[in-house]
């Protein structure tokens, strides 16, 4: 695979930008090797600087449900233009991009737009602390919700990845508020729950973690959650960046059959432009101003071009019920390959998938928990991404992160996908062929 012109810019990158990115696990530290510069996408691939075709399974890091460039957000991006990029003014399209939020997520009575899912999980615990009047909130340890200082104790994602899960630049009094329980462990949660008795505004969690690799909660931790929050009178905050819109029209909260009281929306939600929204119940979304003392604001909230793409989006989806069939079968199509591979290689990795998320854990076993999910092997993981690029396959470059399937995903390509595991499983389970790689 050439890669010249991608290595010629990354080395220039690295001068004028932190580590040559923008977003630290698109510099492939975690895999080895340098990154790709992209130059377009269309449908299932894209291309990069060099002329390589991939195709691509981190749709962005999520948004990209249909693929890259669907004709119809493209067409509504391209009519939005004409009218103008931003007023900062009230628009009948925020409207309306709301109305159908609240339809399509029932839990969601009243919806603010922001323009990132890392402010509308940080504007979701402000919402929180100041309806209770309790400054405590509980997250767990993997989970990632945006890099908000408060947000940033134990935290999944590239926080992970990088090592830092608890970066420096947050300070003692901010880790304070941040109490981290297990994913999965309904006793952690009464713990700190009985020792921080009635100073705990809010617990936010994803449904579903995708950030510590995918690793869904069980039903019964959930639904326990749910009833603890309600007995306490905490805020219960799912946060669906990443499974909005992604494993059901209603998100995680449809799929489990729970309403959390808050929930916070990104990626699918913008369309592939920078959006994200929080929302929830009636009587705690008032207290956000203008109507309540909780502030929150933005220039570029609600911008035309965003709510354009995004309105495009979720309009799609509310036409289409079929969408999330078609997601189940192409990626139960991809699960089997994967699993036929790692037959093939007498391998028994864990390998987690709802719906169109899945990750490939390189470790035996099951993984239902942080502490499962870091016992996979990182360096492994690393060869095999390498091998997988070199076949034309693009994967999450790091192992504790979501891999995408998009409704445009053709058999062809799920097919190649799986032939290319195929080899480049056979090769990294020769240890020879890795041993002095990093
Ligand atoms: C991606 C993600 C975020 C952060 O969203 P940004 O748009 O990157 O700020 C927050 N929570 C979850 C669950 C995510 O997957």
């Amino acid at each position: 695979m050439n890669t010249l012109i991608s290595t010629k810019l990354f080395k220039e990158a690295q001068q004028y930008i932190p580590g040559g990115v923008n977003s630290p696990v698109r510099a492939f530290k975690a895999v080895g090797g340098n990154p790709i510069f992209i130059q377009r996408g269309e449908g299932s691939k894209f291309y990069d600087v060099d002329g390589n075709e991939f195709i691509d399974y981190i749709g962005s890091w999520g948004p990209h449900l249909f693929g890259h460039n669907p004709p119809f957000i493209k067409k509504a991006l391209l009519k939005a233009v004409e009218d103008g990029t931003s007023f900062g003014a009230p628009t009948k399209l925020e409207v309306e991009i709301a109305k159908l939020i609240t339809e399509l997520v029932p839990s969601v009575e009243m919806v603010r737009m922001v323009n990132s899912g890392t402010e509308a999980t940080m504007s979701a615990v402000r919402a929180a602390r100041g309806f209770t009047g309790k400054e405590k909130f509980i997250k767990f340890e993997g989970c990632y919700h945006g890099h908000a200082d408060y947000f940033l104790i134990k935290a999944g994602s590239g926080a992970l990845t990088f090592g830092v899960p608890t970066s420096p630049g947050v300070t003692k009094g901010n880790a304070a508020d941040t109490l981290i329980a297990d994913y999965n462990d309904i006793d952690s949660v009464k713990n700190i729950i009985h020792q921080n008795n009635d100073e705990i505004a809010a617990v936010i969690i994803e449904p579903i973690a995708g950030n510590m690799g995918v690793v869904p909660a069980e039903k019964n931790f959930l639904e326990e959650l749910r009833n603890i929050c309600s007995e306490e009178k905490i805020v219960l905050i799912f946060d669906e960046v990443m499974t909005g819109f992604r494993v059901a029209k209603g998100g995680a909260q449809e799929l489990y059959g729970i309403k959390p009281d808050l929930s916070t929306f990104g990626k699918i939600i913008g369309g592939g432009l920078p959006v994200g929204a929080f929302g929830g119940k009636k009587e705690i979304m008032e207290i956000i101003a203008p109507n309540g003392p909780v502030y929150q604001a933005g220039t570029l909230s609600g911008n035309p071009l965003a709510m354009a793409a995004g309105y495009a989006a979720l309009t799609y989806i509310k036409d289409h019920p079929d969408v999330y069939n078609i997601l189940e079968e192409k990626s139960a199509y991809l699960e089997n390959g994967i699993r036929e591979a790692l037959t093939d290689v007498k391998k028994n990795y864990a390998l987690n998938r709802v719906g169109s998320m899945m990750t490939l854990f390189f470790t035996e076993g099951e993984v239902n928990s942080f502490k499962s999910a870091v016992k996979s092997d990182t360096i492994l993981y690393g060869k095999f991404y390498s091998e997988m690029l070199k076949h034309g396959i693009y994967l999450a470059p790091a192992q504790f992160e979501a891999v995408f399937v998009s409704t445009v995903h053709s058999k062809v390509d799920l097919d190649k996908t799986a032939s290319a595991c195929v080899e480049a499983l056979r090769f990294v389970r020769d240890k020879k062929n890795y041993k002095n790689i990093f």
